[in-house]
């Protein structure tokens, strides 16, 4: 498969803390890869870097081979990523409609988007449910199933999830998780997704990265990953 993001050599940072040096990684076109790695590891900023928030000191970022360096977030969102951030960045005040209509923002297709709020409200029944609730009154998981929701209403080739599985009961990691790869089989969806639960996401994942202190310091197939027991003892809190 090609790659349909590259990131090569990456160094990023916050004024004199270096939070990312030379990190490389491939994902490629319908993939799903995993970002694993401890608090602090460097793992949101990696994604922050992909989506134009952070801009990276030394390397390049590219999208199916073109450049997206210095693009900037909405650019970037037009070229076909979108994140879902960590923690609840809802629009609290806003109903779950509102937040789906806003995820399309970029969007002329009306048509289109009333469909694909069909589409997600088919794969999260709960949004249906709730659709005229403020969101910000609902509960941690169903603002998860919204973020996720939101952020596929602009139509990405490549999701970034961070941490989708924090703070939610074993159930609902696992439900979340279900849909994710309902989503990545049937909506030819390539992600890329950041998280400290390491076992549910080598699961779902063909191939992981593992960070530490801002470097790649391990990589391989997923299962291969998962069964490394050194590895996991070493990087993965097992
Ligand atoms: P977590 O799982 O806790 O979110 P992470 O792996 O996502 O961790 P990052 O959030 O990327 O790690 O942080 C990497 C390093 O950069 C850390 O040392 C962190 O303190 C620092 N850092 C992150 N954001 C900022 C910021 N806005 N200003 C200053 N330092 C920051």
């Amino acid at each position: 498969m090609a790659d349909l993001l590259e990131l090569s050599g990456i160094s990023a940072g916050y004024g004199r803390i270096e939070a990312l040096s030379g990190v490389s990684l491939r994902v490629p076109e319908g993939g799903i890869v995993a970002l694993l790695g401890a608090n602090g590891a460097g793992k949101t900023t990696t994604l922050n870097v992909i989506s134009g928030i952070v801009t990276p000191t030394h390397g390049e970022v590219r999208l199916a081979g073109r450049p997206l360096r210095g693009l900037g977030s909405d650019r970037v969102v037009a070229a076909g990523i979108s994140q879902v951030p960590e923690g609840r960045e809802i629009f609290r005040d806003m109903t779950v409609h509102e937040n789906l209509v806003i995820g399309a923002q970029l969007r002329r297709d009306r048509a289109g988007i009333a469909r694909d709020i069909d589409v997600m409200t088919g794969y999260f029944p709960i949004l249906a449910q709730r659709f005229r609730q403020m969101a910000g009154t609902m509960s941690g998981g169903e603002q998860q199933m919204l973020l996720i929701a939101r952020a596929l209403m602009a139509r990405p080739r490549l999701l970034l999830l961070d941490e989708p599985s924090l703070g939610l009961s074993p159930l609902l990691v696992q439900q979340i998780f279900d849909i994710i790869v309902r989503l990545h089989r049937d909506e030819a969806l390539t992600l890329l997704i950041v998280e400290q639960n390491a076992a549910v996401a080598l699961a779902v994942s063909h191939y992981a990265y593992i960070l530490e202190n801002g470097e790649v310091v391990a990589e391989g197939a997923s299962a291969d990953l998962a069964a490394d027991d050194s590895l996991r003892a070493a990087y993965l809190g097992a």
